[in-house]
């Protein structure tokens, strides 16, 4: 077993751990609740952790794992809205209003 990854948000730990499920390397996350506290800091400074089952994927997942996050470095970060109906500020990573749930405006760049 070997730790490839690991990242305070769980969401990503999950999409990088099917990515290289369907890559055919097998994976295990641990920590699995350790960012469920949407909005509080953690508690300790345990993330979630994505590891492979086989040493012998290590160097794969890896390289895998870093095309995946220069591809996202490299995609523009959404810009913040304000929200049609509340009028609230919203940050551009959320895709709907968190203080009414009204979905973000279709954004004419995207
Ligand atoms: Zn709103």
């Amino acid at each position: 077993m070997k730790r490839v990854f690991d990242h305070i948000d769980f969401t990503i730990v999950g999409h990088l751990q099917s990515i290289l499920e369907s890559e055919g390397i097998r994976t295990e996350i641990r920590n699995e609740g350790a960012s469920r506290a949407a909005g509080e800091l953690p508690i300790s400074e345990v993330y979630p952790e994505l590891w492979v089952l086989d040493n012998a994927d290590e160097a794969r997942a890896k390289a895998i794992i870093r095309d995946y996050r220069q591809a996202a470095a490299e995609t523009p970060v959404s810009p913040d809205w304000t929200c049609p109906v509340c009028k609230e500020h919203v940050e551009g990573v959320f895709s709907e209003c968190w203080n009414c749930g009204t979905p973000a405006p279709t954004r004419p760049d995207l």
